[in-house]
């Protein structure tokens, strides 16, 4: 196997040139330029010669070597086709390695753990485009893709999310399904300067240990979340009327407000007090009802 060649400034310069590459802000490109997070990165994931990982958004192939190095296999999904002849030139050597030119929401993952890995729980490990953090983290928990953990860079507020609870501003269905998923942890702050172009705001490290049995206990995991959806996606709304106005549910007004009174909630409740125990006695009272 080569040793990697990538993640200092001048190597990615050089590759950059080389191809005439012009970064897409659209596809939120921010690429790493710094061994040191590179190698805390491979370290926190505690990547093994049996593992098998998904990356999500390779871009020139940096992060992706050293995982080529500690894997046994690496499938790298990829959307901008443009960073497609940059990879084959990067990646070349590094045996181990698939590349996917796809939009990783499309892709189905629990399907491509099941073909690559015979279905066995693989790691993700990403620098993440920020701006589909959210879904992507999301669909990775919610589809039931088996992982054994996840350790990605994020925004640094979005990193801080994950971790609070009710009665925050930034507490949301975001912190709610990692509450319910997976134990985070905080693996480092990273500086702008470590990329390239800088993003604007700071970034985290953050991985996401997958729970062998969730915290709580819910008889319907898909309607607790339809319902922690709902409640966000309307949250200077009350509960209720959060919930009356979904798509996504089926329940009458008076239906809800019986459910939540029987939460021992006040109907004047809003969805951000509650917690996730609450939730998922929510969603257990309304399946009653229906
Ligand atoms: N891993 C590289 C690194 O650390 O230098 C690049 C990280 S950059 C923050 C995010 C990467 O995700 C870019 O290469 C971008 O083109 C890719 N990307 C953006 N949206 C994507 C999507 N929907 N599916 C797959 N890749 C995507």
């Amino acid at each position: 196997m080569k040793e990697p060649t990538l993640g200092n400034p001048q190597n990615t310069i050089a590759v950059l040139q080389k191809y005439h590459f012009v970064f897409q802000k659209k596809f939120g490109q921010n690429f790493l330029i710094d061994t040191h997070v590179l190698d805390k990165i491979i370290r926190a994931a505690e990547i093994g010669s049996d593992d098998c990982v998904l990356e999500i958004g390779p871009g020139i192939g940096t992060m992706t070597q050293y995982l080529a190095c500690a894997a046994k296999k690496v499938i790298a999904v990829e959307i901008d086709r443009a960073l497609i002849p940059i990879l084959e030139d990067t990646l070349d050597g590094f045996d181990n390695v698939r590349v996917i030119n796809e939009d990783v929401l499309k892709v189905d993952i629990a399907e491509l753990a099941e073909k690559e890995n015979g279905g066995k729980p693989i790691k993700v490990v990403a620098n993440l485009p920020y701006y589909i953090t959210t879904p992507i983290i999301m669909g990775l928990f919610e589809n039931h893709v088996p992982l054994k953990s996840i350790t990605v860079m994020v925004q640094k507020e979005v990193a801080d999310r994950m971790q609070v609870g009710p009665g925050t501003k930034d507490y949301g269905a975001l912190s709610l399904a990692v509450q319910y998923y997976a134990k985070p942890y905080i693996v480092a702050n990273v500086p702008p300067n470590c990329f390239m172009p800088r993003p604007k705001v700071g970034s985290a490290v953050i991985r996401l240990e997958r729970y062998e049995e969730p915290p709580v206990a819910v008889k319907d995991e898909k309607l607790m979340f339809r319902i922690i959806r709902a409640s966000f996606n309307q949250r200077r709304k009350t509960l209720v009327n959060g919930l009356k106005n979904s798509p996504e549910l089926d329940y009458t007004k008076e239906e809800i407000e019986e459910a939540v009174e029987k939460l021992g909630r006040g109907i004047s409740v809003r969805g951000e007090a509650l917690t996730l125990k609450e939730f998922a006695k929510l969603a257990d009272i309304l399946l009653k009802i229906r």
